[in-house]
């Protein structure tokens, strides 16, 4: 599927749900793709990406920032502690905010650096043992304890389990941010972006779809 037929479908889905066209933020994830296509899209003037992995980040994308202006880099993998400082410095946007540790981090290197990513939290909706995230139970109090901290936390984000109905997830997920104030929604992927922005995500991380299946590795 090309990226003006997702935008296409994006902008439908927004009108559907009675939502302001160009509302809803695309982040083409370009984990494990290869060069060419990313730069396929870039070339098509899409400046929003997501990655999933630190390492990889730091391989591909100081040498695109460096080739195309307006970069907008959305780490959406898991971060251990020791890579926060290289996530920070990389990446505009940091989805997987997980843990107490974590939030710690953030908030010295964000007093040393001078500034801090925005943040989502990343919640496990699914409460599924082998997934990252702060289980629902915990999701207030979380929220409260990095918002303390003075953490620029945008919103929340999920990934649903495989086999289970998402828009159950992305409604909870929804509606632990409402009560806790928060605007962002992180949710919705190749195959359910559509639902998800039903329920009101403000970011979509669509990867397969732009780029076609990922090339194992
Ligand atoms: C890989 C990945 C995506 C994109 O998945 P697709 O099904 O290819 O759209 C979205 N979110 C996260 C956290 C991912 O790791």
């Amino acid at each position: 599927m090309s990226l003006d037929e997702i935008k296409s479908r994006i902008n439908a889905a927004e009108q559907a749900a009675g939502r302001a066209v160009g509302s809803v933020r695309l982040i083409a994830v370009s984990k494990v793709q290869p060069n060419e296509r990313v730069e396929a899209v870039l070339n098509q003037g899409h400046r929003c990406f997501g990655e999933n992995r630190v390492q990889e980040a730091a391989g591909k994308w100081p040498a695109f920032r460096e080739r195309f202006d307006g970069l907008d880099l959305h780490l959406i993998g898991p971060l251990q502690t020791n890579k926060a400082r290289q996530a920070m410095e990389l990446c505009d946007v940091i989805h997987s905010l997980d843990r107490l540790k974590l939030a710690n981090t953030f908030a010295r290197l964000a007093q040393e650096r001078g500034g801090c990513p925005d943040l989502f939290i990343q919640v496990n909706t699914g409460e599924e043992p082998q997934k990252a995230g702060i289980l629902p139970a915990d999701a207030d109090r979380f929220i409260a304890n990095c918002l303390d901290m003075d953490l620029p936390v945008q919103g929340l984000m999920c990934i649903p389990p495989a086999d289970e109905e998402p828009s159950l997830h992305f409604a909870l997920l929804a509606k632990i941010a409402t009560r806790n104030g928060l605007a962002g929604l992180s949710m919705g992927m190749s195959s359910d972006f559509e639902s998800a922005i039903a329920l009101g995500a403000t970011h979509i991380r669509v990867g397969s779809a732009i780029f076609g299946p990922r090339v194992a590795s």
